[in-house]
Protein backbone atom coordinates (compact mmCIF):
# COMPACT_ATOMS: atom_id res chain seq x y z
CA UNK A 1 0.00 0.00 0.00
CA UNK A 2 1.61 3.57 -0.69
CA UNK A 3 2.67 5.52 2.05
CA UNK A 4 0.80 8.64 0.28
CA UNK A 5 -2.39 9.07 1.30
CA UNK A 6 -3.98 11.28 -1.38
CA UNK A 7 -2.74 8.33 -4.45
CA UNK A 8 -6.16 6.84 -2.97
CA UNK A 9 -9.20 7.75 -4.23
CA UNK A 10 -12.34 8.09 -1.92
CA UNK A 11 -14.17 4.49 -2.41
CA UNK A 12 -10.16 3.42 -1.51
CA UNK A 13 -9.76 5.60 1.51
CA UNK A 14 -13.23 4.53 2.49
CA UNK A 15 -12.24 0.77 2.26
CA UNK A 16 -8.63 1.43 4.25
CA UNK A 17 -10.42 4.02 7.32
CA UNK A 18 -13.17 0.78 7.38
CA UNK A 19 -11.20 -2.38 7.30
CA UNK A 20 -8.12 -1.15 8.67
CA UNK A 21 -8.70 1.55 11.35
CA UNK A 22 -12.69 0.09 12.21
CA UNK A 23 -14.19 3.58 11.91
CA UNK A 24 -17.24 4.28 10.26
CA UNK A 25 -17.38 5.09 6.43
CA UNK A 26 -18.68 8.70 7.05
CA UNK A 27 -15.10 9.10 8.46
CA UNK A 28 -13.59 8.97 5.06
CA UNK A 29 -15.75 11.59 3.49
CA UNK A 30 -14.38 13.93 6.40
CA UNK A 31 -10.86 13.06 5.70
CA UNK A 32 -11.05 13.57 2.12
CA UNK A 33 -12.42 16.83 2.24
CA UNK A 34 -9.94 18.25 4.58
CA UNK A 35 -7.15 16.53 2.29
CA UNK A 36 -7.90 17.91 -0.82
CA UNK A 37 -8.50 21.50 1.39
CA UNK A 38 -4.70 21.08 1.98
CA UNK A 39 -5.64 21.58 5.81
CA UNK A 40 -3.33 20.18 8.45
CA UNK A 41 -4.25 17.37 10.69
CA UNK A 42 -3.92 19.63 13.85
CA UNK A 43 -6.72 21.29 12.19
CA UNK A 44 -8.97 18.21 11.15
CA UNK A 45 -11.08 19.01 14.01
CA UNK A 46 -14.06 16.31 13.50
CA UNK A 47 -11.98 13.70 13.36
CA UNK A 48 -11.35 11.95 16.46
CA UNK A 49 -7.65 12.66 17.94
CA UNK A 50 -6.78 8.72 18.03
CA UNK A 51 -7.41 8.41 14.57
CA UNK A 52 -5.53 11.39 13.37
CA UNK A 53 -2.08 10.37 15.23
CA UNK A 54 -2.73 6.67 13.66
CA UNK A 55 -2.95 8.26 9.87
CA UNK A 56 0.02 10.61 10.52
CA UNK A 57 2.34 7.46 11.70
CA UNK A 58 1.30 5.56 9.14
CA UNK A 59 0.70 7.90 6.06
CA UNK A 60 2.45 11.07 4.55
CA UNK A 61 -0.58 13.31 4.50
CA UNK A 62 0.88 16.23 2.94
CA UNK A 63 3.01 14.81 0.58
CA UNK A 64 3.94 18.57 -0.96
CA UNK A 65 4.89 21.73 1.05
CA UNK A 66 6.48 24.69 -0.55
CA UNK A 67 10.08 25.60 -0.12
CA UNK A 68 10.09 28.69 -1.92
CA UNK A 69 7.88 30.91 -4.05
CA UNK A 70 8.60 33.08 -6.48
CA UNK A 71 6.31 35.59 -8.19
CA UNK A 72 6.85 37.56 -11.50
CA UNK A 73 5.80 41.14 -12.69
CA UNK A 74 3.62 39.98 -14.31
CA UNK A 75 1.85 38.20 -11.74
CA UNK A 76 3.19 34.14 -12.48
CA UNK A 77 4.44 32.28 -9.67
CA UNK A 78 6.77 29.80 -9.50
CA UNK A 79 6.79 27.08 -6.70
CA UNK A 80 9.86 25.15 -5.67
CA UNK A 81 7.86 22.39 -4.15
CA UNK A 82 9.22 19.91 -1.48
CA UNK A 83 8.79 16.42 -1.57
CA UNK A 84 8.40 14.09 1.59
CA UNK A 85 12.21 11.84 0.46
CA UNK A 86 12.89 15.47 0.49
CA UNK A 87 13.58 15.83 -3.55
CA UNK A 88 12.23 19.18 -5.55
CA UNK A 89 9.95 19.44 -7.94
CA UNK A 90 8.66 23.06 -9.88
CA UNK A 91 5.13 24.18 -10.66
CA UNK A 92 4.26 27.97 -12.35
CA UNK A 93 0.98 29.27 -11.71
CA UNK A 94 -0.12 31.44 -14.38
CA UNK A 95 -2.69 34.08 -14.88
CA UNK A 96 -4.84 33.91 -18.04
CA UNK A 97 -8.11 36.02 -18.64
CA UNK A 98 -9.71 32.60 -18.66
CA UNK A 99 -8.36 31.72 -14.93
CA UNK A 100 -5.04 30.49 -13.69
CA UNK A 101 -3.77 27.75 -14.98
CA UNK A 102 -1.24 25.39 -12.82
CA UNK A 103 1.65 23.55 -14.75
CA UNK A 104 2.63 20.75 -12.58
CA UNK A 105 5.44 18.21 -13.22
CA UNK A 106 5.46 14.60 -13.35
CA UNK A 107 8.64 13.03 -12.37
CA UNK A 108 11.89 14.66 -10.47
CA UNK A 109 14.00 15.12 -13.22
CA UNK A 110 13.16 13.71 -17.20
CA UNK A 111 14.80 10.63 -19.24
CA UNK A 112 14.30 12.95 -22.32
CA UNK A 113 17.33 14.70 -22.36
CA UNK A 114 15.96 17.62 -24.69
CA UNK A 115 18.43 20.12 -25.51
CA UNK A 116 16.48 23.20 -24.39
CA UNK A 117 15.05 21.97 -21.80
CA UNK A 118 16.86 22.21 -17.85
CA UNK A 119 14.06 19.64 -16.78
CA UNK A 120 16.80 16.99 -17.31
CA UNK A 121 20.07 18.48 -16.26
CA UNK A 122 20.32 16.58 -13.30
CA UNK A 123 19.44 13.26 -15.20
CA UNK A 124 16.23 11.33 -13.81
CA UNK A 125 15.51 10.89 -10.37
CA UNK A 126 11.46 8.84 -9.97
CA UNK A 127 8.53 8.95 -11.33
CA UNK A 128 6.19 11.12 -9.20
CA UNK A 129 2.89 9.19 -7.78
CA UNK A 130 -0.69 10.12 -8.89
CA UNK A 131 -0.63 11.59 -5.05
CA UNK A 132 2.15 13.40 -5.33
CA UNK A 133 0.80 15.23 -9.22
CA UNK A 134 -2.74 16.06 -7.01
CA UNK A 135 -0.66 17.25 -3.72
CA UNK A 136 1.06 20.02 -5.97
CA UNK A 137 -2.88 20.77 -7.70
CA UNK A 138 -3.92 21.13 -3.53
CA UNK A 139 -0.43 22.95 -2.42
CA UNK A 140 -0.65 25.47 -4.91
CA UNK A 141 -4.30 26.28 -4.05
CA UNK A 142 -7.06 24.22 -6.01
CA UNK A 143 -9.83 26.17 -5.33
CA UNK A 144 -8.21 29.16 -7.67
CA UNK A 145 -7.34 26.84 -10.28
CA UNK A 146 -9.52 26.42 -13.37
CA UNK A 147 -6.69 24.49 -15.54
CA UNK A 148 -4.09 22.44 -15.70
CA UNK A 149 -0.76 21.70 -17.58
CA UNK A 150 1.12 18.78 -17.49
CA UNK A 151 4.26 20.61 -18.56
CA UNK A 152 6.26 20.84 -15.88
CA UNK A 153 9.18 18.65 -15.20
CA UNK A 154 9.32 14.81 -16.97
CA UNK A 155 7.69 12.99 -19.43
CA UNK A 156 4.00 12.52 -18.58
CA UNK A 157 3.54 9.14 -20.78
CA UNK A 158 7.25 7.84 -19.47
CA UNK A 159 4.79 7.80 -16.13
CA UNK A 160 1.96 6.32 -17.61
CA UNK A 161 -0.23 4.54 -15.16
CA UNK A 162 0.43 7.44 -12.17
CA UNK A 163 -0.60 10.14 -14.90
CA UNK A 164 -3.74 8.05 -15.80
CA UNK A 165 -4.50 7.83 -12.06
CA UNK A 166 -3.69 11.23 -11.26
CA UNK A 167 -6.07 12.61 -13.94
CA UNK A 168 -8.99 10.36 -13.23
CA UNK A 169 -8.64 11.58 -9.24
CA UNK A 170 -8.19 15.21 -10.54
CA UNK A 171 -11.22 14.56 -12.60
CA UNK A 172 -13.58 12.70 -9.69
CA UNK A 173 -16.79 14.36 -9.11
CA UNK A 174 -16.22 13.09 -5.57
CA UNK A 175 -12.89 14.85 -5.86
CA UNK A 176 -11.65 18.42 -7.07
CA UNK A 177 -13.72 17.25 -9.94
CA UNK A 178 -11.56 19.54 -12.49
CA UNK A 179 -12.68 19.28 -15.79
CA UNK A 180 -11.20 17.02 -18.46
CA UNK A 181 -11.65 19.72 -21.28
CA UNK A 182 -9.45 22.02 -18.95
CA UNK A 183 -6.36 19.54 -18.75
CA UNK A 184 -3.38 19.44 -21.16
CA UNK A 185 -0.77 16.53 -21.37
CA UNK A 186 2.06 17.26 -22.86
CA UNK A 187 4.40 14.86 -24.24
CA UNK A 188 7.83 14.80 -26.52
CA UNK A 189 5.84 12.13 -28.53
CA UNK A 190 5.42 8.48 -27.17
CA UNK A 191 3.46 6.97 -29.94
CA UNK A 192 2.28 3.53 -28.68
CA UNK A 193 1.08 5.99 -25.13
CA UNK A 194 -0.60 8.38 -26.91
CA UNK A 195 -2.56 5.71 -28.42
CA UNK A 196 -2.82 3.67 -24.90
CA UNK A 197 -4.30 7.51 -23.50
CA UNK A 198 -7.16 8.48 -26.55
CA UNK A 199 -8.37 4.53 -25.44
CA UNK A 200 -8.46 5.96 -21.67
CA UNK A 201 -11.44 8.15 -23.02
CA UNK A 202 -10.59 10.39 -20.37
CA UNK A 203 -10.83 12.82 -22.87
CA UNK A 204 -8.34 15.58 -21.58
CA UNK A 205 -6.45 17.27 -24.46
CA UNK A 206 -3.49 16.45 -25.94
CA UNK A 207 0.00 18.66 -26.70
CA UNK A 208 2.67 17.37 -29.03
CA UNK A 209 6.46 19.00 -28.48
CA UNK A 210 7.34 18.38 -32.52
CA UNK A 211 9.82 21.38 -32.69
CA UNK A 212 10.66 20.21 -36.00
CA UNK A 213 9.72 19.58 -39.33
CA UNK A 214 11.61 16.99 -39.86
CA UNK A 215 13.37 13.58 -38.47
CA UNK A 216 16.97 14.92 -39.13
CA UNK A 217 16.07 18.46 -37.08
CA UNK A 218 14.26 16.81 -34.79
CA UNK A 219 16.88 14.40 -33.99
CA UNK A 220 18.94 17.76 -32.97
CA UNK A 221 16.62 18.50 -30.57
CA UNK A 222 15.18 15.70 -28.98
CA UNK A 223 16.93 12.25 -28.62
CA UNK A 224 13.32 10.67 -28.46
CA UNK A 225 13.22 11.36 -32.29
CA UNK A 226 15.66 8.49 -32.81
CA UNK A 227 13.45 6.25 -31.57
CA UNK A 228 10.52 7.40 -33.23
CA UNK A 229 9.71 9.55 -36.69
CA UNK A 230 8.15 12.35 -36.82
CA UNK A 231 5.34 10.22 -38.96
CA UNK A 232 4.86 7.83 -36.37
CA UNK A 233 4.05 10.74 -33.92
CA UNK A 234 1.94 12.20 -36.42
CA UNK A 235 -0.37 9.16 -36.86
CA UNK A 236 -0.62 8.72 -33.38
CA UNK A 237 -2.00 12.36 -32.92
CA UNK A 238 -4.59 11.71 -35.39
CA UNK A 239 -5.40 8.69 -33.63
CA UNK A 240 -5.98 10.89 -30.76
CA UNK A 241 -8.09 12.92 -32.33
CA UNK A 242 -10.30 10.04 -34.22
CA UNK A 243 -11.00 8.65 -30.73
CA UNK A 244 -11.25 12.11 -28.53
CA UNK A 245 -12.25 14.22 -30.55
CA UNK A 246 -10.17 16.79 -28.76
CA UNK A 247 -7.74 19.45 -31.12
CA UNK A 248 -4.54 18.45 -30.98
CA UNK A 249 -2.02 21.24 -29.88
CA UNK A 250 1.37 21.24 -31.30
CA UNK A 251 4.20 22.92 -29.44
CA UNK A 252 6.80 23.88 -30.99
CA UNK A 253 9.92 26.29 -30.20
CA UNK A 254 10.92 28.73 -32.45
CA UNK A 255 14.32 28.78 -33.57
CA UNK A 256 16.69 30.22 -36.42
CA UNK A 257 17.02 26.57 -37.89
CA UNK A 258 13.32 25.63 -37.85
CA UNK A 259 11.46 28.42 -39.21
CA UNK A 260 12.22 28.41 -42.44
CA UNK A 261 9.42 28.81 -45.57
CA UNK A 262 10.37 24.96 -46.04
CA UNK A 263 9.00 24.48 -42.66
CA UNK A 264 6.02 26.04 -43.59
CA UNK A 265 5.16 23.70 -46.32
CA UNK A 266 6.08 20.83 -43.97
CA UNK A 267 3.82 21.68 -41.23
CA UNK A 268 1.19 21.98 -43.84
CA UNK A 269 1.93 18.69 -44.44
CA UNK A 270 1.81 17.02 -41.29
CA UNK A 271 -1.13 18.72 -40.17
CA UNK A 272 -3.44 17.73 -43.06
CA UNK A 273 -6.65 16.11 -42.14
CA UNK A 274 -5.64 17.27 -38.20
CA UNK A 275 -7.56 19.59 -36.54
CA UNK A 276 -4.79 20.86 -34.98
CA UNK A 277 -3.59 24.44 -33.55
CA UNK A 278 0.27 25.54 -33.01
CA UNK A 279 1.55 27.03 -30.19
CA UNK A 280 5.04 28.38 -31.16
CA UNK A 281 6.69 28.51 -28.02
CA UNK A 282 9.56 31.67 -28.02
CA UNK A 283 13.28 29.72 -26.68
CA UNK A 284 13.76 30.47 -23.28
CA UNK A 285 17.24 30.78 -22.62
CA UNK A 286 19.29 29.40 -19.34
CA UNK A 287 20.33 26.07 -20.76
CA UNK A 288 23.64 25.21 -22.04
CA UNK A 289 22.94 24.45 -25.41
CA UNK A 290 23.69 25.89 -28.51
CA UNK A 291 20.30 26.59 -30.53
CA UNK A 292 19.84 30.37 -31.61
CA UNK A 293 16.71 31.20 -30.68
CA UNK A 294 14.14 33.44 -33.58
CA UNK A 295 13.93 37.15 -33.11
CA UNK A 296 10.59 38.94 -32.43
CA UNK A 297 10.77 39.82 -35.92
CA UNK A 298 11.75 36.26 -37.09
CA UNK A 299 8.96 35.23 -34.98
CA UNK A 300 5.97 37.17 -36.20
CA UNK A 301 6.95 36.47 -39.86
CA UNK A 302 6.76 32.68 -39.28
CA UNK A 303 3.40 33.19 -37.52
CA UNK A 304 2.21 35.67 -40.46
CA UNK A 305 3.51 32.62 -42.74
CA UNK A 306 1.81 30.04 -41.82
CA UNK A 307 -1.51 32.00 -41.59
CA UNK A 308 -1.51 32.79 -45.20
CA UNK A 309 -1.04 28.36 -45.30
CA UNK A 310 -4.01 28.58 -43.30
CA UNK A 311 -2.49 27.04 -40.23
CA UNK A 312 -4.55 28.04 -36.85
CA UNK A 313 -1.41 29.38 -34.47
CA UNK A 314 0.00 31.55 -31.58
CA UNK A 315 2.60 32.72 -30.46
CA UNK A 316 2.79 32.40 -26.91
CA UNK A 317 3.12 34.59 -24.45
CA UNK A 318 6.14 34.25 -22.74
CA UNK A 319 5.94 34.03 -18.78
CA UNK A 320 7.90 34.23 -15.64
CA UNK A 321 10.69 34.74 -17.61
CA UNK A 322 12.05 36.90 -14.62
CA UNK A 323 11.72 34.02 -12.02
CA UNK A 324 13.57 31.12 -13.92
CA UNK A 325 9.80 30.17 -15.58
CA UNK A 326 10.62 27.31 -18.42
CA UNK A 327 10.72 23.94 -17.47
CA UNK A 328 13.48 22.75 -14.75
CA UNK A 329 15.06 25.96 -14.96
CA UNK A 330 14.23 27.02 -10.96
CA UNK A 331 15.10 23.00 -9.89
CA UNK A 332 18.59 23.15 -11.65
CA UNK A 333 19.02 26.39 -10.26
CA UNK A 334 18.86 25.07 -6.48
CA UNK A 335 19.75 21.52 -6.65
CA UNK A 336 23.34 22.58 -8.56
CA UNK A 337 21.85 19.75 -10.76
CA UNK A 338 22.60 17.32 -8.37
CA UNK A 339 20.43 14.90 -7.35
CA UNK A 340 19.38 14.91 -3.44
CA UNK A 341 21.72 18.72 -2.83
CA UNK A 342 18.68 20.38 -1.34
CA UNK A 343 20.28 23.50 -0.03
CA UNK A 344 17.58 26.06 -0.09
CA UNK A 345 19.00 29.69 1.06
N1 LIG B 1 7.98 16.22 -21.50
C1 LIG B 1 6.82 16.91 -21.94
C2 LIG B 1 6.35 18.03 -21.02
C3 LIG B 1 7.35 18.94 -20.40
S1 LIG B 1 8.03 20.23 -21.35
C4 LIG B 1 7.03 17.42 -23.37
O1 LIG B 1 8.09 17.21 -23.92
O2 LIG B 1 6.09 17.97 -23.93
C5 LIG B 1 6.72 21.32 -21.79
C6 LIG B 1 7.01 22.10 -23.07
O3 LIG B 1 7.98 23.13 -22.86
C7 LIG B 1 7.55 21.21 -24.16
O4 LIG B 1 6.99 21.55 -25.40
C8 LIG B 1 9.02 21.54 -24.12
O5 LIG B 1 9.63 21.15 -25.30
C9 LIG B 1 9.00 23.03 -23.84
N2 LIG B 1 10.26 23.60 -23.33
C10 LIG B 1 11.12 23.05 -22.46
N3 LIG B 1 12.17 23.88 -22.23
C11 LIG B 1 11.95 24.97 -22.98
C12 LIG B 1 12.69 26.19 -23.18
N4 LIG B 1 13.84 26.42 -22.56
N5 LIG B 1 12.15 27.10 -24.02
C13 LIG B 1 10.96 26.89 -24.61
N6 LIG B 1 10.24 25.77 -24.47
C14 LIG B 1 10.73 24.82 -23.67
Amino acid sequence: MSKIILDNNIEELTQILTERYKVPSFRAGQLYKWLLAGVDICQMTDIPKDLRTKLDEDFVLNPVTISKKLTSKDGTIKFLFGLHDNNLIEGVLMNYKHGNTLCLSTQVGCKMGCVFCASGEGGFVRDLSAGEMLGQVITAGAKDISNLVLMGSGEPLDNYDNVVKFLRLVTDEKGLNMSRRNISVSTCGLPDKIKKLADEKIGVNLSLSLHATTDENRQKLMPIARTYSIAEVMKSAKYYFEVTGRRITIEYCLTKENTTMFDVKRLAELTKGLPSHINLIPLNGGTKSNIIACTKEQAQRFADRLITAKISNSIRRSLGTDIQGACGQLRAKFVGCKEGKNDLK
